[in-house]
């Protein structure tokens, strides 16, 4: 067994700046692997691994949990890093008892399971941010990025701790996992500094964000933030972005979030993938939050944020669905007036237990069902894009070329959503939020000119 802080060829000697990781790795082969694997990131992200305790600004101590001999002995690795150092980051297969860990040390860092690079790194990031030398950095300090440079992706959590019959992410990803807050909001304001003008957060269930840590706090310039989603949101709504929200349950703490969309801090925009109306196709599905009064919901948020726009999606034809249940939904869809709705129609996934229901739905049901449910929600967003003629509405341009640009409102997430059309327009730029009076719209997308001072 290993048990000796590592050196890592290479590592060069402390410049007075440079964060210093310290590691104790302790365990088998494998957890030796992980412990150099993780080194290894850090290293490529320009932290030097320090050969002592008291030179390292953090340490890392790989447990080994094989035996109730390895834990004794994981647990005196902590304790002594602690004694020594003070800083401590626990990892490897003792991080599945965190409680266990966190009973006998209380003042880890932070305790995370055998192969979550991912979080182990995290959590060094959280301790020591890593320092940007733009000279020999091969990658910016807001990381690589497959979306164009105004919008981004901020995944906060993985995983999910549901259990839709249809779904197999659970068995795929695990349960629910949420990034620290503060690393979150430190990815946040990267991006934002480097240009990003609209965030889009997302996860497997947004709005179940922190339950899994307990909603921990964190310091974050001075202050404490819990890891919590209303909090995340007005967090992030100090980052002069805009910021959309993908993903959201509509479970009750989620109205917390309204009077954010009202006051104008984030975009109020939802985007609830509600996936059917009927309590019993809703029961079958073991959906999330099935039970709340989604419309009596919807109302409440509407008449506090009147311009809130809802995003969905449904699924027809999903086995045991009824004539009558279909019908549910389409009076539901009446009822809720939902902007933007996406359907699919139901198709089993090797694994889901809802391939063991009775009662699948034929194919050819499933098509018709499917063509009148979108019949229907079509004319409802078109009455609705309708609504928006002769309003003025912020418009982030995506595209311009010599016929003018295109963007989109604050109704309209990327890539799913419609675009506001501004023919003629080509004095702007991509990444530019411009004002726009709406003057025309179709069943999907809205056209308008920038609206300039007399
Ligand atoms: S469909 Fe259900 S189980 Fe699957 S990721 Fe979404 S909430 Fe989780």
């Amino acid at each position: 067994m290993t048990s000796t802080p590592l050196s890592i060829p290479g590592s060069k000697t402390s410049a007075a700046t440079t964060p210093k990781v310290g590691i104790v790795s302790l365990g088998c082969p494998k957890a030796l692997v992980d412990s150099e694997r993780i080194l290894t990131r850090l290293r490529a992200e320009g932290y030097e691994i320090s050969p002592s305790y008291d030179g390292a600004d953090v340490v890392l101590v790989n447990t080994c949990g094989f035996l109730d001999s390895a834990k004794k002995e994981s647990l005196e690795a902590i304790g002594e890093a602690i004694k020594e150092n003070g800083r401590v980051i626990v990892t490897g297969c003792m991080g599945v008892e965190s409680d266990m860990i966190r009973e006998v040390h209380p003042d880890v860092l932070a305790v995370t399971g055998p192969h979550q690079y991912e979080q182990v790194v995290n959590a060094v990031h959280d301790a020591v941010p890593p320092v940007h030398d733009p000279f020999t950095d091969l990658v910016p300090p807001e990381g690589l990025r497959l979306t164009p440079r105004h919008y981004a992706y901020l995944k906060i959590s993985e995983g999910c701790n549901n259990r839709c019959s249809f779904c197999i992410i659970p068995s795929l990803r695990g349960d629910l996992v949420s990034r620290p807050v503060a690393s979150v909001l430190r990815e946040a304001e990267k991006l934002a500094t480097a240009g990003v003008k609209e965030l889009l957060v997302i996860s497997q269930d947004t709005s179940a964000y922190g339950i899994d840590r307990k909603y921990a706090e964190e310091d974050w310039y001075g202050r404490k933030v819990k890891a919590r989603f209303l909090d995340l949101c007005q967090e992030l709504a100090n980052f002069d972005v805009w910021v959309r929200l993908h993903y959201v349950y509509p479970y009750p703490h989620v109205d917390e979030v309204i009077p954010l969309m009202a006051e104008g801090r984030i975009l109020p925009y939802l985007d609830i993938p509600f996936q059917h109306a009927s309590p019993t196709v809703l029961k079958a599905m073991r959906r999330p939050a099935a039970q709340e009064k989604q419309l009596d919901r919807i109302k409440k948020w509407r008449a506090e944020c009147p311009h809130l726009v809802l995003r969905s999606t449904f699924i027809t034809g999903f086995p045991g669905e009824t004539e009558e249940d279909f019908q549910f939904m389409l009076d539901w869809l009446q009822e809720a007036q939902l902007d933007r709705v996406g359907c699919f129609k139901y198709e089993p996934v090797e694994g889901a237990a809802a391939n063991a229901l009775p009662n699948a739905v034929p194919e050819e049901v499933k098509q018709e069902r499917w063509e009148r449910f979108m019949e229907t929600q079509k004319a409802i967003s078109a009455e609705r894009l309708k609504q928006k003629i002769g309003y003025t509405l912020g418009v982030i341009i995506d595209e311009v070329d010599e016929e003018g640009a295109i963007g989109r409102s604050y109704a309209d997430a990327p890539e799913i959503d419609g675009n506001v059309f501004l023919n003629g327009e080509t004095n702007v730029k991509p990444g530019d939020i411009v004002d726009v009076t709406i003057e025309h719209a179709d069943d999907y997308d809205l056209w308008g000119s920038i609206e300039r001072p007399e």
